[in-house]
């Protein structure tokens, strides 16, 4: 039996009931400059269903306690929320084991895990990490980071005009040296979907682990860690519409018992002296501290909600979407699409001739259309594409070619006053 909100027609490809859904999102409810809020600017931070709001608001309320420390009936029913989010996160990334579901703070702190406690342990001199010129700086940063400390190389695989990477290089670059590959499934700036699966299998045949980012593609599209054979999987639960300050450092519970921690304090120790500490079992030995127990428990929520939409049923309707704005987008003259890749997520970055992108940003939210201008955390594909900034509409199921065509009606405004 199909959810409620979604419809199977005839040809068999589901449809989403936008509408209906649209109302489970308080936010989107509401007047921005007189007019009614286009939010597009998904990829920066989604949108919070009315579940996941409660969710939250019914752990303080009712539950609120630390966890595992405690013997009180609060703190049981905190750590049992909290470990119960972790089993549905492991459930919804399809992972053998809940040791292998770490909390983080987010995308940018689950890689920074990885080249902190896997890569000072296991690089030096000679040793090279691959990642590719679509790189978010979170997936960049941190590995040059760990370069310098370690004495490693960064290889950076080159991408075409479309905003792929090329292939043939990205083979060409791996080798004996290669000891970890580390890849954006979706590129937030060009919504590139790389070819991840087959990444993997490269990296793998070079004896490379590999990393992938999987901040933006969590939104739209089921992933599932062990088909694709990943090392390690980060994601950011304020992109899948799950709050911020919580994410999901994804790793393969061998390579995680093998690494050392990261960051020592409470909670990741079985005991400690002045002679020396022992760790906890994973996943606790890479959670010190008091960690974000309602944020755990709101995306858990978030993912319940993901999961009742339906993940086939999102990516056909934001598919249809992103074929309409781009439909749209090239009507207006001087409009230059940035990532036209043949495999796409819902997100469209474009310049306008003559109009800086921080301006269209300003004139569009007149209208009340959310959209975000700037380098977007990826300064080097800004470089390749010879432009400062672009503006970007990313969508999200919720968003309509109503609100499209808003968006596409301010920026025909913003060429009459500039042009
Ligand atoms: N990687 C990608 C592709 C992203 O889009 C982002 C967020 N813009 C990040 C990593 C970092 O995510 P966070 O800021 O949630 O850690």
């Amino acid at each position: 039996m199909s959810a409620p909100h979604v419809q199977t027609p005839a040809n068999g490809t589901p449809a989403l009931d936008v509408a209906r859904l649209r109302e489970d999102f308080p936010v989107l409810h509401q007047q921005v400059n007189g007019k009614p809020l286009v939010y597009l600017d998904n990829a920066a931070t989604a949108q919070k269903p009315a579940a996941v709001i409660e969710a939250i608001s019914r752990y303080y309320r009712e539950d609120n306690s630390n966890v595992h420390r405690g013997v009180h009936t609060l703190s049981e029913r905190a750590t049992a929320a909290y470990e119960g989010a972790r089993e549905t996160l492991r459930e919804f990334l399809n992972a053998a084991s809940t040791k292998e579901i770490i909390f983080t703070r987010g995308t940018t702190e689950a890689i920074n895990l990885v080249a902190q406690a896997w890569g000072r342990a296991n690089l030096g001199p000679g040793d090279e990490v691959l990642i590719t010129h679509m790189e978010h700086h979170s997936n960049i940063v941190p590995w040059q980071l760990v370069c310098e400390q370690t004495g490693a190389t960064l290889r950076v695989a080159p991408i075409n005009a479309r905003g792929e990477v090329e292939m043939d290089e990205f083979e060409r670059l791996l080798g004996e040296r290669t000891k970890l590959v580390a890849v954006g499934h979706v590129s937030n700036a060009l919504g590139t979907i790389n070819p991840v699966a087959r990444m993997i299998e490269l990296a793998h045949a070079h004896d490379a682990l590999a990393l992938v980012d999987g901040a933006q593609a969590m939104p739209h599209m089921a992933v599932d860690v062990r088909a694709l054979g990943a090392d390690f999987y980060a994601l950011s639960g304020h992109k899948m519409f799950g709050p911020t300050g919580i994410g999901v450092l994804y790793g393969c519970e061998a390579l995680l018992a093998a690494m050392p921690p990261w960051q020592g304090g409470g909670d990741m120790i079985k005991a400690v002296s002045f002679d020396g500490t022992v760790y906890s079992d994973l996943p606790y030995k890479f959670e010190a501290g008091t960690p974000h127990i309602a944020g755990a428990i709101g995306l858990a929520a978030a993912v319940d909600y993901l999961a009742g939409v339906g993940r086939e049923a999102i990516a056909a309707y934001e598919a249809d979407l992103l074929a309409y704005t781009e439909a749209r987008l090239g009507e207006i003259e001087g409009l230059r699409l940035i990532g036209t890749a043949e495999n796409k997520a819902a997100v469209a970055s474009f310049v306008l001739d003559g109009v800086h992108a921080h301006d269209l940003g300003t004139i569009v939210d007149h209208h009340g259309v959310a959209i975000r201008a700037g380098h977007h955390c990826a300064m080097p594909v800004m470089e390749f594409f010879g432009v400062a900034a672009t503006a970007r509409a990313s969508l999200a199921f919720y968003n309509t070619r109503e609100e499209i065509d808003a968006l596409v009606a301010a920026l025909h405004e913003a060429r009459e006053i500039f042009g």
